[in-house]
């Protein structure tokens, strides 16, 4: 027997993956800290889904529901659509594990675009597939350079929309484009993380499209604007080969019990979910202007979050600007493994904590 093997060694291309780093939760030292880091709402989560918890607490010997359907109902009814093409997840993040794992092998490729979403690239090699990167320009993705981009073994795209650290969407006629240019036998996966907060007349997250054609599938998360990222909740929208493949790999019980109650509450609780939207197109424009006033760059955001671009003078460059924030209490997103050297994204907090950040940022950059 060779020395090599006197260990267990993981698939190759395992340890080429460089693992997730989540945002920061901690300042060193500040009693009071701002976590602005992960896209979390400032509202937390409806009292209704608080309350599903809670009694989800007196049955916890039982195994959960291994099909969701309290939580798939609930989605399917709220959003008109058939339950048999939801499959829901622990986060939508396993969703899209659980579509790299079925779909993707050796010797195939997914596409991604430069600025993407980091776990797309750890579960494409996850599944020892090839993860190719694609430009986009000016923080959005191009529809042409991601179709050229298309070979033989291409077998799946993913495109964050919006997305994620840029802010940025691309309109419904452009995912059709994408979508009318591909082969049939390539998923295009639209991750609407970020759908509720959207408001466009242009936009669509993608229900239409799946609907629509065989190869779509959308993902959708309760981590955001419902405010339930520690119990972790994701859904999916698929035609039903699709889901079918999925449910045969799954976890039988992947959805824990408390979840699914939490999750099916909150998703019927629309008019919470409203006051998130609400709350938030309020600051996104004001923290758009505040900054664009100091004189920073702000990337237009349709999301939950902004993506602010930083001089590139000593002194006051995004890595300055993320401990001097951080300094006094907020803590924002350092996005350089996104591409992004010289800028920090910023979660829309609460009205404290923006202003905050906005009269921390007026000091930085000298104009108290
Ligand atoms: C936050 C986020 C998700 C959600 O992940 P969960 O696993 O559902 O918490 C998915 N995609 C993008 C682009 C995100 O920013």
């Amino acid at each position: 027997m060779s020395a090599e093997l006197n260990q267990p060694v993981p698939r190759p291309g395992i340890l080429d993956i460089a693992a997730y780093v989540p945002g920061k939760e901690h300042a060193e030292g500040v009693a009071k800290v701002y976590k602005l880091s992960s896209n979390e709402t400032p509202l937390g989560a409806s009292p209704k889904a608080m309350e599903a918890f809670k009694a989800a607490a007196s049955n916890l010997e039982i195994y959960p529901d291994g099909q969701a359907t309290a939580l798939r109902q609930a989605i399917a009814d709220v959003h008109g659509l058939n339950m048999a093409n939801i499959l829901c997840g622990n986060g939508s993040d396993e969703l899209l594990g659980l579509l790299c794992h079925v779909y993707l092998g050796t010797g195939d490729e997914a596409i991604i675009t430069e600025h993407g979403f980091l776990v797309y690239k750890i579960q494409i090699m996850g599944a020892g597939a090839t993860a190719v990167t694609v430009k986009e320009k000016d923080c959005a993705i191009e529809v042409d350079a991601i179709l050229a981009a298309v070979t033989p073994k291409t077998k799946m795209i993913f495109i964050a929309n919006p997305g994620n650290p840029t802010g940025t969407y691309a309109p419904v006629s452009e995912i059709r484009r994408l979508q009318a240019g591909l082969p049939k036998n390539v998923i295009l996966v639209l991750d609407a993380a970020y759908a509720e907060y959207v408001r466009k007349n242009d936009y669509e997250a993608g229900l239409e499209l799946v609907s629509g054609n065989g190869n779509v599938v959308m993902t959708r998360t309760f981590s955001k604007v419902y405010g339930l990222a520690a119990l972790r909740v994701g859904w999916m929208y698929a035609p039903a080969a699709i889901i079918d493949a999925l449910n045969r790999v799954r976890g039988p019980f992947n959805m824990n019990a408390p979840a699914i109650a939490a999750g099916a509450a909150a998703i019927r609780d629309q008019s919470f979910m409203q006051q998130a939207v609400a709350h938030n197109l309020e600051w996104l424009e004001k923290l758009n202007n505040a900054f664009t006033d100091l004189g920073l760059t702000v990337t237009p955001s349709v999301a939950n979050f902004v993506l602010i671009h930083f001089p590139d003078t000593d002194g006051k460059r995004a890595a300055d600007a993320d401990e001097f924030l951080t300094r006094r209490g907020f803590v924002l997103r350092a996005v350089r493994g996104y591409g992004f050297a010289n800028a920090l994204r910023m979660t829309v907090g609460s009205e404290e904590a923006n202003l905050g950040v906005i009269s921390a940022l007026k000091e930085f950059m000298g104009k108290a």
